[in-house]
């Protein structure tokens, strides 16, 4: 943006929004948007949810910041919601998802080293992630577009194809600590792992005596319509990875882990400044009574459901639009056949906003509170963009 003093990492889109209600964003001028991007699936609860401004607002009369050389009553409140509610014995709170994996990377490493094995560092992970844009998360993701020009890639990660079990049999070796993946890829283009998959990772981290971890930074807090998406699967994994959703829009991540997995973490082995301070518990702690309340992850497996079904139907009647549509529950990508960043531009002059991902996918990724009328909305302004894109082509291809 001219006159702009901001680094200019990002090419941002020509729309500033001042508020938002629910799943409705609006500008200064008073345009409003139906948001199915939710701040990339940050949103979880919606924007402005009264529970999550009440519980902030709070906790922001009370107390902000101790650090975490203190007890933290908000954070062992959180650390217990998660520990009942899932595989894990032991939280770490951090304040976004890389941090959340640099904890998972340094705990699988810091297990082995604990055994008496320090030679197994690698953690595998698989083409088409995404981790974070830290040196250590780069690394994982190993995406060349993300890695150049940044010095020598951080070692210790091994990269095999998406879905290629022999090359991943021959990258398991004495120096592997474990695996790191999305159970759908997010960044990839709302990739899924089919279940019966992870469930052979699971067995052959058992096999091999690895550890399994798991990024749910994007799929997890009731995207998929479980908690976590690897429920899917009846699996569990030894340590996860969790941010976006989890802080409903207040930055919060946190790395799960069993108990012996975080078996290394002894007292001074890692730290954090702002990690689970109590206005960020305050809101993660509202996130999760909601998400965990009886019926709510119900509700979004039902509403998922219906707007997959709905956005297929679309799918079927834009066939020079879209190739397929894919994804669980309520994180949704719709595979493009025309340049999926020039139909976003005709999804916001219908008043919709979805995010782009890679291998030509628009994610479809509404707050998990979005009704079924707003979900028949949606759809009707996605298929209002599908048809302005499709006049476009066809008055392209008559010139
Ligand atoms: C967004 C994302 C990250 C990184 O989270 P940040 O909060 O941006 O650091 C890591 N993994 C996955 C799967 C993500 O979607």
């Amino acid at each position: 943006m001219e006159g702009s003093s901001l680094y200019q990492t990002y090419s941002r889109a020509n729309l500033e929004f001042v508020r938002g209600e629910g799943v409705w964003l609006e500008t200064s001028d008073g345009r409003r948007f139906l948001d199915c991007a939710a701040g990339i699936a940050v949103n979880s609860l919606g924007h402005s949810h009264p529970g999550l401004v009440k519980a902030l607002k709070d906790q922001a009369d009370k107390l902000w910041h101790v650090s975490n050389v203190y007890a933290i009553e908000g954070q062992e409140a959180f650390a217990r919601k998660l520990a009942q509610a899932t595989f894990a014995d032991r939280v770490f709170c951090t304040n976004s998802g890389a941090e959340a994996l640099e904890c998972a990377i340094k705990t699988a490493r810091r297990y082995f080293y604990a055994k008496g094995e320090p030679e197994r560092i690698d953690i595998i992970t698989f083409e088409g992630a995404f981790h974070g844009r830290t040196l250590a998360t780069i690394a994982a993701g190993g995406q060349e577009k993300y890695l150049e020009g940044f010095g020598p890639k951080a070692p210790g990660f091994i990269q095999v194809p998406f879905g290629d079990h022999e090359a991943l049999l021959a990258a398991i070796g004495d120096t592997t600590a474990g695996l790191l993946i999305e159970p759908i890829q997010g960044e990839g283009g709302i990739r899924p792992v089919p279940t019966e998959y992870l469930r052979e990772l699971r067995r052959l981290c058992d096999d091999k005596g690895i550890l399994l971890i798991l990024d749910e930074v994007q799929t997890g807090v009731g995207r998929t319509g479980k908690l976590f998406a690897h429920e899917w699967a009846g699996i569990t994994p030894d340590i996860m990875a969790v941010a976006k959703g989890i802080g409903g829009g207040f930055p919060l991540g946190a790395c799960l882990a069993t108990e012996e997995a975080a078996s290394g973490m002894k007292p001074g082995t890692h730290g954090t400044t702002y990690g689970g301070n109590p206005l960020a518990m305050a809101v993660g702690n509202a996130v999760l009574d909601v998400v965990l309340a009886d019926g709510f992850l119900d509700s979004v497996q039902k509403k998922g459901l219906l707007l997959k079904q709905k956005l297929a139907a679309v799918v079927d009647g834009h066939p020079a639009i879209f190739e397929e549509i894919r994804g669980k529950g309520l994180m949704l990508g719709l595979k493009c056949r025309v340049t999926n960043t020039e139909l976003l531009s005709h999804f916001r002059e219908a008043g919709v906003l979805a995010v782009g991902a890679g291998d030509n996918v628009l994610r479809i990724m509404p707050p998990l509170t979005i009704t079924e009328a707003e979900i028949e909305e949606a759809v009707s302004r996605i298929d209002q963009a599908a048809t302005a894109m499709e006049a476009g082509l066809e008055r392209g291809a008559a010139e």
